[in-house]
């Protein structure tokens, strides 16, 4: 299971990127500094963190619909 971890950017402090542990980058791309193994209360999500969040939860079935 994996375990997500949050982080902020020291370039841009504005959003908080979703991790997954042990890398560097927010699921979006974004290189990030500090990180946190829970969830801050702020700043608020990152939007593009958010939208890649949702597709490896909930993975786009092989049939249809
Ligand atoms: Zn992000």
């Amino acid at each position: 299971m994996t375990r997500w971890a949050w982080g902020v950017s020291t370039y841009y402090t504005g959003r908080l990127h979703v991790l997954v542990p042990r890398t560097p980058n927010g699921v979006c791309g974004l290189p990030v500094q500090q990180i946190y193994p829970h969830r801050p209360p702020a700043p608020p999500l990152c939007p593009e963190c958010a939208l890649e969040l949702v597709a490896r939860l909930f993975p786009a079935s092989q049939g249809p619909a």
